[in-house]
This record gives structure tokens, C-alpha cells and sequence, in this order.
């Protein structure tokens, strides 16, 4: 079995949520600093698109497959990936660690109602987290005095839910900056842990069609959806071309 399966140039890890929590509870505790990813079929076409974000991508120090999308990419290319490894899932694992070894949290993103019951919850559910601060997502990206406010709490975990490609921007730029800390962008997880938006019932999860349950409920992300098909297209191209080799 692979370690690391590429899927339109992005080095997937291939190891089991249980893996992926072990590896990175190791550097919580060695202070290393961490980029983690985790990746949907729609961030890998974005970074096929995007020379910039495809080159920010590969500095990751962990890239999960998150969703089915790319689980499936993976059997399709004959390396397949063990398992899918959603983004919320690992954000759940990092808390728990979290509260395990009393460290400090940052949180940043979402709306500022939701950021807020966020930390409620976070304060309810995991009590030994020392929160280092939170802030919500709607300011000037680029302003660095953000990254200065979190750099000072010295978060040894920091969750940025701006939707992508913003957080993994974000993220770089404050790592590159920043003496330790795991960083990991978690997209519109906040939405689902504060309550705001749900998660699919546990059926739909196990049919793997969940993004389906998204779409019926939000229909908006159509517009997002609307790469699949391109992505399954690019993935067939991918195989055909390495089958030549
Ligand atoms: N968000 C934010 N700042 C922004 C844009 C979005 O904090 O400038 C938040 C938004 O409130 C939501 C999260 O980012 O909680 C994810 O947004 P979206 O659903 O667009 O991203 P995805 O889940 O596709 O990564």
C-alpha cells in the first residue's frame, strides 16, 4: 500500500484517521509545527486551476482525503486510499487531544455568532482546553495584525474556518511566521460544531452521501459541485497517462 497517493498532483497521505490523529499528537507534543490539509474533490480542481494555491498546497505537512470524491479518484487510478478522512472528524480528534494534554486552542473563522457558540460548546464539551482566544472570520485577510494578536497566545493548535482558498493562505503566512502550533484550515466546520448547520444523518454518512444531503439542503453549493465533473474527467486523464508510462 502507497503512503502517498497522487491525485492531479496532490500527495494525498494514505493512512487511517487513527493514523493521522497518532502522527499529529506526536508533534503536538514535539512542538512542530504542522500545516495539515484537508482536501475535497473541489480544493484539488481549485489547485489544478491555480498555480499559486497548488504550489501553497504542497507545503502541507499532511493532506487528507476528505470525502468520497477523492476516495474514489484513488480506486480509479489503482492506488487506492484506505479511507476517507473528514476534515470535521480530525477537528474532533484535535480536541480531544486538546483536552487531554491541557493545551491551548485558537479559533478563528465563521460568523461572529457562530464563532461564539463555538467556544461555548468547546468550553462545555472539552473543559480542560485552554482557550488561547477566538476571533470571527469577516476581517481584512491580508492584515497582519491579526497574525500578530494570535502569534502572541502561542496556540499549540489553531483552527481557521474561512472556506478555501482563504484559510490555507492564511495559514501559510502565519505558520511562516509563527515559532510552533499545529494549523489546520476546517472550512465550515464551526457552522456544524456551533450548531448552525447539521450534519447528515448517521445513515447518510455510512451510504457516503452526504454531499448530496448538503445539496438538497443548501442548494446554493451547486455552483461548488458544478467542478465534479470536470474533476472525474481530469482523473480518467490522469490514469490514461500513467498507464502509457
Ligand atoms: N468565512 C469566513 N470569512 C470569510 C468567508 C467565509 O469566516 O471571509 C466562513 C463562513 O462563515 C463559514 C466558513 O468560512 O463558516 C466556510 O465557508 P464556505 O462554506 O464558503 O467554505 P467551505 O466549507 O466550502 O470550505
Amino acid at each position: 500500500m502507497e503512503t502517498k497517493v497522487t491525485i492531479l498532483g496532490i500527495p494525498f497521505d494514505n493512512i487511517t484517521r487513527k493514523d493521522f490523529l497518532n502522527a499529529l499528537y506526536k508533534r503536538m507534543n514535539n512542538r512542530q509545527k504542522t500545516f495539515l490539509v484537508t482536501a475535497n474533490p473541489e480544493i484539488v480542481m481549485y489547485a489544478h486551476d491555480n498555480e499559486d494555491y497548488y504550489k501553497l498546497l504542497l507545503q502541507a505537512d499532511y493532506i487528507a482525503p476528505d470525502g468520497i470524491g477523492i476516495v474514489k479518484a484513488s480506486r480509479t487510478l489503482g492506488k487506492p486510499i484506505k479511507e476517507r478522512v473528514p476534515g470535521y472528524e480530525l477537528m474532533l480528534g484535535l480536541l480531544e487531544m486538546a483536552d487531554l494534554e491541557k493545551r491551548n486552542v485558537y479559533f478563528i473563522g465563521a460568523e461572529e455568532e457562530v464563532i461564539e457558540s463555538t467556544v461555548s460548546r468547546v468550553k462545555k464539551k472539552w473543559p480542560n482546553i485552554n482557550i488561547a482566544g477566538y476571533h470571527h472570520g469577516y476581517f481584512n485577510h491580508a492584515d497582519p495584525e491579526m497574525i500578530e494578536k494570535v502569534k502572541a497566545t502561542e496556540p499549540d493548535l489553531i483552527f481557521v474556518a474561512f472556506g478555501f482558498p482563504r484559510q490555507e493562505k492564511w495559514i501559510s503566512n502565519y505558520l511562516s511566521q509563527a515559532s510552533h502550533g499545529i494549523a489546520v484550515g476546517v472550512g465550515g466546520s464551526f457552522d456544524v460544531l456551533s450548531g448552525k448547520t447539521k450534519r447528515a444523518p448517521a445513515l447518510i454518512q455510512s451510504l457516503h452521501i452526504e454531499w448530496l444531503y448538503r445539496l438538497v439542503r443548501q442548494p446554493s453549493r451547486y455552483k461548488r459541485m458544478a467542478v465534479l465533473p470536470r474533476f472525474i474527467k481530469q482523473v480518467y486523464r490522469q490514469k490514461k497517462k500513467e498507464k502509457g508510462q
